[in-house]
């Protein structure tokens, strides 16, 4: 039988209402990745759960295609979210796919251009706020409890639903849950998504180890933050809405929240593309948070199985590879010149 996506695929476990009308592109069923090269490094067995190979590049579109289904089979005809770039091109996807009205708010001038491009793309109306991630969100929330809009924030209980299904996906393929699963962490609700997923799956609980940047790191200081800095622009949001259900993630599951530096996740986001596997930086912060556990001797990594999950592709967010380096080499088109230029 052919894939129909994931709430045709796992419908059974999903807590949506009778009234969903499944809207679709047959997103999920992503790969999980063997990193053999990788895995020898920390003495372990290393997978990466690709989730930038979803229909609009990242693991958003889980979440977006439960609740733009449950929001089309309830009649509405507009949905919002704010974003930092990918729940926007993929609630535009998704919007477009059903003949929805999109409107998405972004924070001004802080969204990597893949997103945005893919947001106007399939048709959003696209708002920036001068603001941050956190204003827009306030402003969404708002809007939807005062007029008919939808809103497809992870707030939004069927976002979590279907991102529940990456751990399912997980499971069945290894056939049990891995003792630890790496992530990134912005607004939270992918790692409560996983960990409502494995809890009810039943096929074993891995450790936690969630991961923010050093300057968008709420829930390592335990207190929000105003102006959230760092490179990795899908996890820069300084007031997370699901914050104690992340924290609570990290301590049932017996893992834990810890912060990395841009520089680190830089670093993870080049080791992951000498391997072959190109994410954008949010998307590294897992396997940085690894590392920095691991070099410190507070996570022991040997003879485990260990899945990383990498949130979203390396195409989302090109300036930050093509801004640090110069313009690749000019020849004329002659084959000394090229012969020259090789050194071979
Ligand atoms: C949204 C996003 C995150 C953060 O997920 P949360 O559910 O907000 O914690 C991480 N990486 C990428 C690529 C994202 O798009």
């Amino acid at each position: 039988m052919t894939y129909q996506g994931l709430i045709h695929r796992y419908r059974q476990y999903l807590d949506l209402p009778a009234h969903t009308q499944i809207i679709s592109l047959n997103e999920g069923n992503t790969p999980l990745i063997p990193m053999p090269r990788l895995g020898r490094e920390f003495g372990c067995e290393l997978f990466i759960k690709f989730e930038g190979l979803n229909p609009t590049g990242s693991f958003k579109d889980r979440g977006m295609t439960a609740a733009i289904s449950e929001a089309v089979g309830r009649g509405a005809k507009t949905v919002i979210c704010a974003s930092t770039g990918n729940t926007a091109a993929s609630a535009a996807a998704y919007a477009a796919r059903a003949g929805l009205r999109s409107i998405v708010l972004i924070p001004e001038g802080k969204v990597a251009v893949g997103k945005l491009a893919g947001a106007i793309a399939y048709g959003a109306e696209v708002i920036q706020i001068q603001g941050s991630f956190d204003d827009a969100l306030t402003l969404v929330v708002e809007i939807t409890q005062k007029t008919p809009i939808a809103l497809v924030n992870s707030i939004n209980p069927y976002r979590i639903e279907g991102q529940k299904t990456s751990p399912f996906e997980i499971c069945d393929e290894l056939g049990s849950a891995p003792d630890w699963l790496c992530l990134p962490v912005g607004n939270a609700g992918n790692i409560t998504s996983y960990w409502a997923g494995f809890k009810q799956y039943q096929k074993g609980l891995p450790h936690i180890l969630g991961v923010q940047a050093e300057g968008a790191a709420p829930l390592v200081l335990g207190h929000p933050v105003d102006k959230p800095e760092t490179i990795a622009t899908a996890i820069r949001i300084g007031k997370p809405a699901r914050g104690e259900q992340a924290l609570e993630a990290a301590h049932e599951s017996n893992g834990k929240i810890i912060a990395v530096s841009d520089a680190q996740i830089l670093g993870a986001q080049r080791i992951l593309a000498s391997e072959g596997v190109w994410v954008e930086p949010a998307s590294a912060a897992g396997l940085a948070g690894l590392v920095a556990e691991t070099s410190r001797g507070s996570l022991d990594a040997k003879g485990k199985r260990i899945v990383i999950v990498c949130t979203g592709h390396g195409m989302k967010d090109p300036s930050i590879i093509t801004e640090s380096f110069t313009s690749p080499k000019l020849i004329p088109a002659s084959y000394q010149a090229l012969v020259d230029v090789i050194g071979e």
